[in-house]
């Protein structure tokens, strides 16, 4: 099978062909290096089979980046048997800058014009014969989004001849030098000789160190600068020989994504614009009260409720076309996304009470119906019916993402966040955090810095994943219902920017003290605004689903059992109905760790219910979903002996702060304080096992202890600070000033006028 490898500058499309020739559904995003990691795929759409690698995303095949390194590395050691050059033929000059250092290369190139679509809308022409007259290789149009002249391409690239000898566009410039280099690297039997020799002459790190090298370097005389002067050739050449190859269509001075640019990358506005934006995903996708149409607050409110309308009794609708109607409206409009949640958990509530009567009328025990019901069922469906809001709120990151608007903020932040010591570079791994940190972590990769990498892998679990979200949800929804205090969108979105400032404020800490160092500069090509493509949105929102799913059936299912079982096992092994929970082993194990989180509110002021929240909290190591589902499996029992009833959803959770208010007779202050505190607490720990291994592999050695401890300690202090505040204002004051102590200690240690190894009289090195 022959082996066809994609290259090309960050955005040109490569992900995009490469999904349209294989099928695959990798992701596709706008950020140069979300491919840092190796895809390969089959095509199949010609008569053989055809092995498809999409290298990441490379402005030259200098060593300078992670991507260049591997980019080159793979096109001269794997030899593929073929390169498809993508090519963004609205960016034709500074791509063709790539193209005509992969032609020196001894492998044959086919240009893959990209974009083409984007080049016919604006009304420009490309010339692609004199293109191909002057490379030298074969050019094809194509449009990897609309997918057309995909299939000729691939025709064309298996038609050619299967060797190439490298040419270079410096011909004539650099000529007694370059065969002086050349010669040696044919000597030494090196492959692609002529590609060696330039990279020579440009002084590259690489081929400096090789045996013998610096000598004929010596020899051409060419031991300085030789890089500029050959980078400034490489564009006159473009520039020169190509200059006619592309004919502008005659229009005005900015083009539309300019004039979008100019207020949504606006010097002042546009980080507000992006908080508004962001703000409005939220709302769309956690909104009880939509645009607040029912007022801001409890007695602004005016819609009447089901049971006002008489529609409704305190039991439920009254007929199937009023829960319909449920789904829509209940004194208030919901948002899309709590439209879709509760369709959904409309349906999996008809499935769990058809089955737990079916088992019942059966005349299943007591406890098989308890395992089923209450332990399967309560805690698959709990997590499951997240989904929607997960999968609106994913679907506007993608659209975000797809049509350009996150590079550019990207781009606003580096100036940002070049002052607390990260570069742009940095916010793309941050916002896929919000996805998942697994691939967040792998994607830090694309930082040169070693510091800034630890850092900002440290932090990437603090923008809260999907797993987490249900969490935000969940107990948000729950102070709502039970208190009746807040919107909770508000509060899930307030959660998702206490995050980000504890990010900010972490990785100041540490490029300050332990991790300090250089912010390397950010470049950044910014993309031309388009439409996201429907098939790329879909695949994304499928890939999601199918991995929330299979994760639900798996190990929240595995989890849930188990923690039903040992709720309901005492230390002998028998077993123990609703009523004795608190004797059984889950509950004496939780019992011993709730005072760990007394300071932060929903330790031992919770009561003899409160080990419920110590055991969630750990749980989510496993995997985050687990905390709501561990809750929801709990609150089920507890709730029904303790007299609430059994609700179903948010309802079960509000009915267990119910029971543990009257319980352990909080204030409504103190408890709203103690579950937002648990939030907080369950955002900023230690995340689940896939994302602890791969933040492990991603570290330097000896790494990981520390940042194991940072989550540890990070938790707590913003726990305890969320509950304090929360619930007393005054210890405002007090973190005030520790945070003033911090900071002064900082100023102290980079003025150099404090050394803290001198305090404990050893100096490291
Ligand atoms: P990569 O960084 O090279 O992998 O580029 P991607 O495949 O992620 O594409 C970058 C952006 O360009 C995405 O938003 C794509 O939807 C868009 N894109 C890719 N190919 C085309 C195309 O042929 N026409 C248009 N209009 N957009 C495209
Ligand atoms: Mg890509």
């Amino acid at each position: 099978m022959r082996t066809f490898a994609l290259a090309g500058n960050p955005n040109c499309g490569k992900t995009t062909l490469f999904n349209a020739l294989t099928g695959s559904s990798a992701h596709v995003g706008n950020w140069p290096g979300v491919t840092v990691d190796k895809r390969e795929g089959v095509y199949k759409g010609a008569g053989e089979r055809v092995a498809v690698v999409d290298l990441p995303g490379i402005y030259s095949l200098s060593p300078y980046t992670p991507e260049e390194v591997v980019s080159r590395n793979y096109i001269l050691e794997e030899k593929p048997d073929a390169i498809i050059n993508i090519v963004d033929a609205t960016n034709l000059e500074r791509n063709l800058y790539l193209t005509t250092q992969i032609l020196e290369c001894d492998v044959p190139v086919i240009i893959a014009l990209n974009m083409m679509d984007e080049v016919e809308k604006s009304g420009d022409k490309i010339d692609v014969k004199a293109i191909e007259k002057t490379l030298g290789v074969p050019v094809v149009e194509i449009s990897a989004l609309r997918n057309t002249g995909i299939k000729e391409l691939m025709s064309r690239a298996l038609s050619m001849p299967p060797q190439r000898k490298g040419t270079t566009v410096l011909k004539g410039v650099l000529d007694k030098q370059l065969e002086t280099a050349y010669a040696f690297y044919e000597g030494e039997g090196v492959s692609s000789p002529l590609f060696h020799a330039v990279k020579l002459l440009e002084n590259d790190e690489i081929e400096v160190q090789r045996n013998g090298a610096s000598a004929v370097l010596e020899k051409t005389g060419a031991d300085e600068d030789l890089e500029a002067v050959i980078a400034d050739e490489r564009y006159k050449y473009i520039s020169g020989s190509l200059s006619g190859a592309k004919t502008k269509a005659h229009r005005e001075a900015l083009t539309k994504s300019d004039k979008i640019d100019r207020v949504l990358t606006h010097r002042v506005w546009a980080i507000p614009i992006f908080i508004v934006i962001l703000f409005f995903i939220f709302h769309l996708t956690f909104s009880e009260n939509l645009f607040y149409l029912n007022g801001f607050s409890e007695n602004q409110a005016w819609m009447p409720s089901l049971v006002e309308l008489g529609l409704a009794t305190e039991d439920g609708p009254n007929n199937f076309g009023v829960e319909i109607l449920a789904i829509f409206y209940d004194g208030t409009v919901y948002s899309p996304g709590v439209i879709l949640t509760n369709f959904l958990n409309l349906f999996l509530d008809h499935i769990s009470d058809g089955v737990i009567s079916l088992m019942e009328r059966g005349g299943a025990a007591e406890w098989a119906t308890g395992l089923v019901g209450d332990g399967i069922l309560g805690g698959i469906f709990a997590v499951l019916g997240f989904l929607p809001q997960i999968l609106v709120l994913f679907m506007f990151f993608s659209i975000l993402e797809d049509s350009g608007y996150m590079a550019r903020i990207a781009f606003v932040l580096d100036r940002v966040f070049r002052r607390f010591g990260l570069s742009g570079r940095a916010f793309m791994p941050m916002i896929m955090g919000f996805g998942c940190s697994v691939p967040a972590a792998v994607n830090t990769r694309t930082l040169a810095d070693e510091k800034e990498r630890t850092a900002t892998i440290r932090v990437i679990p603090f923008f809260s994943c999907g797993a987490k979200l249900p969490i935000l949800t969940a107990v948000a929804g729950g102070i709502v219902m039970t208190f009746g205090v807040g919107n909770a969108d508000v509060i899930t979105f307030s959660m998702y920017l206490l995050g980000i400032c504890t990010a900010i404020v972490c990785v100041l800490l540490m490029r300050n003290t332990t991790l300090k160092g250089e912010t390397p500069p950010f470049i950044m090509e910014l993309p031309a605004y388009h439409a996201p493509g429907f098939k790329n949105l879909m695949l994304h929102l499928w890939d999601k689903t199918k991995h929330f799913v299979k994760k639900a059936f798996t190990i929240i299912f595995a989890s849930t059992v188990i923690i039903w079982l040992f709720s309901h096992l005492s230390w002998n092994w028998h077993y123990l109905p609703d009523e004795q929970m608190q004797q059984s082993m889950l509950a004496s194990l939780g019992m011993f760790l709730q005072p760990l989180f007394t300071p932060l509110g929903f330790g031992a002021q919770l009561g003899q219910f409160g080990w419920v929240f110590a055991v969630a909290a750990l749980t989510g190591l496993v995997a985050k979903e687990n905390v709501i589902a561990t809750f929801t499996t709990l609150a089920i029992c507890i709730s029904a002996y303790a007299g609430e009833g059994t609700e179903e959803g948010i309802e079960e959770l509000a009915g267990l702060i119910k029971v543990i208010t009257a319980d352990a007779g909080l204030s409504q202050r103190e408890f709203i304080a103690a579950l937002i505190a648990f939030i907080a607490f369950n955002m900023m720990t230690v995340p689940c096992f896939a994302a602890c291994a791969t933040a492990k592999a991603e570290l330097e050695k000896g790494k990981f202890k520390w940042t194991l401890l940072f989550w540890l300690a990070v938790s707590f202090t913003v726990g305890a600070m969320v509950y304090t505040v929360g619930a007393f204002i005054w210890p405002l004051a007090i973190w005030f000033a520790v945070a003033a102590v911090v900071a002064t200690f900082i100023v102290l240690r980079n003025t150099g006028k404090f050394d803290i190894t001198k305090i404990f009289g050893r100096r490291k090195k």
